[in-house]
């Protein structure tokens, strides 16, 4: 039977997924949602012998069912090949008891290539599905972490075209160096004079640029995001839930049955909403665990039942997680409110007109399955220095700051429940902070500089893509004036 999506703000029509992954976004601004979450129909015990792709398919075909067999093995086996640096794909390290399941082993070493990964070879099979002849084009803001993966997923991909656009001054010198390096003569990135949210603005007025869409169209274009709450994002990051639990399985670590926690350093509430699809799946899963940094806005939600945006945005050690609008928190507000899409757009209209919004109680006791915590800088500091000299096992700031969450809900609980910790980069993206935390010998050293030292310190290879990025010369140096964005972007296009 066919699974269709709704928006989580009106009941409004259904959409197939290709259409859901085309959209990105509902018009109404809501966000997609599958009408009811597919229970895994297969036993963990049969998914313990599987690979990472046999799992993927086994868990996207119940989400995506207009794709075909063919076609969903197509996009997997394009996505999960040796642009990952293991055949595991999303390997589980345990370090004194508590699992660490690695989730950077992809191109740009971050956790969103797990989906960035897939994104764009779903994106075109959508488009072929729905008889859309346009080539695509990815319009993209970044302050650093996105926009790579985003490159790195669609380069070459025939049928689309990408575009970043990024701060010049505003991001880290590897970030800046692993975007301008990136191959692919559908790849474009450009250097703004503005901030982020000169970019971001910037982006987001050409996608409502009617005019502009009509000009695309005649020339046989159309604009496409890669934001992370296209629901081609989210279920492919559940598959790494599903494959860790049945590695656990494989591995003796869990009877079956057995539940497990996960923890995760969370941002704008993609990766743990994952999990939580895959608890809804059937996995058995104990405490979800929601990890902030500073900015706890999250923390406080799951505390008090309010969100409030209200408050000074803080610049920490772990950037993907500086974030005060969780956009995929709205998924879970719509099931948590019983399905109510009603609901969900006044409390989302309180979020934008003032800033915050009221829970009800019993959509409060609904959030049992999930606790959480946040961690200071210091403390996440601690955390990488603490496990280092405990393990030897060298984790970036992000990680750090879930491994911090979790030390304390242990002591705090007692709970003795076998734990995974989602780890979503890798130490050698956050060298300084990483390597200032083990060492203050080391604090403020250049990123660079500190490669050779992280390697040797970790007793760990330096990634591919570090290493690619010390060697490849820069191709893209273009740079504008922030209000001549689409002036770039018409350039680029020929139009
Ligand atoms: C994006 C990101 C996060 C946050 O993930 P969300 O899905 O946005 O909650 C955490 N860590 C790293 C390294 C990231 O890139």
């Amino acid at each position: 039977m066919e699974l269709m999506y709704q928006s989580t703000r009106s009941e409004g029509t259904k959409v197939t997924a290709s259409q859901a992954i085309l959209k990105g976004l509902a018009g109404d601004g809501g966000l997609f949602v599958p009408e009811s979450i597919p229970a895994l129909d297969i036993s963990l015990e049969t998914v313990s012998k599987m690979s990472y792709k046999e799992t993927a398919y086994e868990v996207m075909k119940l989400f995506f069912t207009d794709f075909t067999e063919e076609e969903l093995k197509d996009c997997i086996g394009k996505a999960y090949d040796d642009k990952f640096d293991t055949k595991e794909i999303a390997p589980l390290a345990e370090k004194a008891g508590v699992y660490y399941l690695e989730l950077f082993h992809g191109a740009t070493i971050a956790f969103k290539d797990m989906a960035l990964s897939i994104l764009p070879h779903l994106l075109v099979t959508s488009a072929k599905k729905n008889n859309i002849k346009n080539e695509i084009v990815i319009l993209t803001a970044t302050s650093g972490d996105t926009g790579k993966a985003a490159l790195a997923g669609f380069a070459d991909v025939k049928g689309t075209k990408i575009i970043v656009f990024y701060p010049k001054n505003g991001v880290s010198r590897i970030q800046e160096r692993q975007m301008v390096t990136q191959k692919g003569s559908n790849t474009h990135v450009i250097g703004i004079t503005g901030n982020f949210d000169d970019a971001q603005s910037g982006v987001k007025a050409m996608f409502n640029n009617k005019e502009l869409a009509q000009v695309m169209e005649s020339k046989g274009y159309q604009f496409s995001s890669a934001n992370s709450i296209n629901i081609g994002r989210l279920v492919p990051q559940v598959v790494y839930y599903v494959y860790s639990y049945a590695k656990l399985l494989a591995d003796g670590a869990v009877k079956e049955g057995e539940p497990v926690n996960f923890v995760v350093p969370t941002g704008n509430f993609g990766n743990i909403l994952a999990a939580y699809y895959a608890k809804n799946m059937g996995i058995p899963v104990g405490k979800l665990i929601c990890a902030s940094n500073e900015n706890k806005v999250l923390f406080d939600f799951f505390k008090t039942g309010t969100y409030d945006k209200n408050r000074e945005f803080i610049l920490t050690s772990s950037p993907s997680m500086d974030i005060l609008v969780s956009s995929n928190l709205e998924r879970l507000v719509f099931k948590i409110a019983g399905e109510d899409a009603k609901a969900t757009a006044d409390m989302m209209d309180a979020l934008s007109n003032n800033g915050k919004y009221v829970i009800t109680d019993s959509m409060k006791e609904q959030l049992k399955d999930f606790e959480s915590g946040w961690a200071g800088e210091n403390q996440t500091f601690a955390e990488i220095r603490r496990v280092y000299n405990e393990t030897g096992y060298v984790m970036d700031t992000h990680t750090a700051v879930a491994s911090a969450v979790y030390h304390d809900y242990k002591e705090r609980t007692g709970d003795n429940t076998v734990t995974v910790i989602a780890s979503t980069a890798s130490p050698y993206k956050f060298g300084t902070s990483v390597m200032g935390a083990i060492d203050s010998k080391y604090k403020d050293m250049d990123d660079f500089l500190l490669i050779d030292e992280l390697s040797k310190v970790s007793k760990t290879n330096i990634p591919k893509a570090v290493e690619e990025i010390r060697q490849a010369p820069v191709l893209h140096t273009t740079v504008c004036e922030t209000q001549d964005m689409q002036k770039s972007v018409e350039k680029i296009l020929g139009i």
